[in-house]
C-alpha cells in the first residue's frame, strides 16, 4: 500500500514537472496579447482554428486541445471572434478584447531612418515582403515546446506595444521586446525552430526570424554578427543564433525581439515566466 502510494505520487511529480518544462504563454485578452481557448476537440489531429482568416495556433495540455489566438496591436476593441473548422461547419469561439494605453516613447535617431530618401524607400519595400513572408507563413508542423530560453542577459530597454515618436514624427508601434547588452552579448533562439529568414535589413539591421511551427515565428533584429546558420537549418532552443548590436535603426547595441501567432505581433513577456513589462 505504501509503495503504492510512493508510486503515485512520483508520477504526479514527473507529470508535473514535465507540465512545467512545456512552454505556455500567460493570457492578456488585449490588443497585442493572447487569447487562450479550449477547443473540445478529441482527436490527436490538431484542431483547425482561424482568427482575422488565419490559421491559428493549437497547443495540448493536459489531454485538452487550447488555441492561442494572437491579438494584432491594431485590433478593434470589444466582441470578437475566432473560429473552430469542424466537419459540421465553422464553429464561433467568442471572446472580448479589452483596452490597453500603451505609453508613448520619443526617440532620437539619424534623420535618414525617419524620413526615407528614394532609395531607401525603395530597399524597404523589397525587403518588406520578405520579412513579413517569413513571419507570417503557417507551417503545420507541431513542434515540441519546451521552456522558452530569454534570448539574451540584459535590462529591458523598450517594452512591447509603446507608440513610438521619432525625430517628433509618430511611426508605427513598437512590436517587440528591446533588452540593453554590451555588443556581442550572444542571442540564444527562444525555441526551437528552422530559420526562415536571416538578411541586413534597412530598419532591423542584422535580423534573423525563426519558425516554429503552426505560425508561432520569432524575430532578433539590430546583431552585430549572425552565428553560422542559413536559412532552412533547424536550431535548438538556447542554441547561439548571432550577437547582439546597433545595426539599422537603433539607438545603442540592444536586441529587439518579436514573437508573432497567426501573423500578429505579440507581447514576448506573455511567453516568460516572469512579467518583463
Ligand atoms: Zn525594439
Amino acid at each position: 500500500m505504501r509503495l503504492v502510494r510512493l508510486i503515485i505520487v512520483f508520477g504526479w511529480l514527473l507529470a508535473s514537472s514535465v507540465v512545467q518544462a512545456q512552454t505556455w504563454p500567460r493570457e492578456e485578452r488585449v490588443p497585442g496579447g493572447i487569447a487562450i481557448i479550449k477547443i473540445p476537440q478529441q482527436s490527436e489531429a490538431p484542431p483547425q482554428v482561424v482568427f482575422n482568416k488565419k490559421r491559428v495556433y493549437t497547443a495540448k495540455k493536459d489531454g485538452q486541445w487550447f488555441a492561442w489566438v494572437g491579438i494584432p496591436l491594431n485590433q478593434k476593441l470589444g466582441k470578437t471572434q475566432a473560429y473552430w473548422r469542424t466537419r459540421d461547419g465553422d464553429l464561433p469561439l467568442p471572446f472580448t478584447v479589452k483596452n490597453k494605453d500603451y505609453a508613448i516613447q520619443e526617440l532620437k535617431v539619424a534623420p535618414k531612418h525617419v524620413n526615407l530618401s528614394a532609395e531607401d524607400l525603395a530597399r524597404v519595400r523589397r525587403e518588406t515582403p520578405e520579412l513579413r513572408g517569413a513571419m507570417n507563413n503557417f507551417r503545420p508542423v507541431v513542434l515540441p515546446l519546451p521552456s522558452i530560453v530569454l534570448p539574451t542577459e540584459g535590462r529591458q530597454s523598450g517594452s512591447f506595444g509603446l507608440r513610438r515618436v521619432f525625430n517628433g514624427e509618430s511611426r508605427n508601434p513598437h512590436t517587440g521586446l528591446d533588452i540593453a547588452a554590451p555588443q556581442g552579448t550572444p542571442i540564444k533562439a527562444a525555441l526551437p525552430g528552422r530559420v526562415v529568414a536571416q538578411n541586413h535589413y534597412f530598419f532591423n539591421g542584422k535580423t534573423l526570424v525563426l519558425d516554429h511551427g503552426q505560425g508561432l515565428t520569432s524575430l532578433y533584429c539590430h546583431m552585430s554578427r549572425f552565428a553560422d546558420l542559413k536559412v532552412g537549418d533547424e536550431v535548438k532552443a538556447g542554441q547561439l543564433i548571432g550577437e547582439v548590436g546597433t545595426t539599422g535603426r537603433s539607438t545603442g547595441p540592444h536586441l529587439h525581439w518579436t514573437m508573432s501567432l497567426n501573423t500578429a505581433r505579440v507581447n514576448p513577456s506573455l511567453f516568460l515566466q516572469k512579467a518583463a513589462n
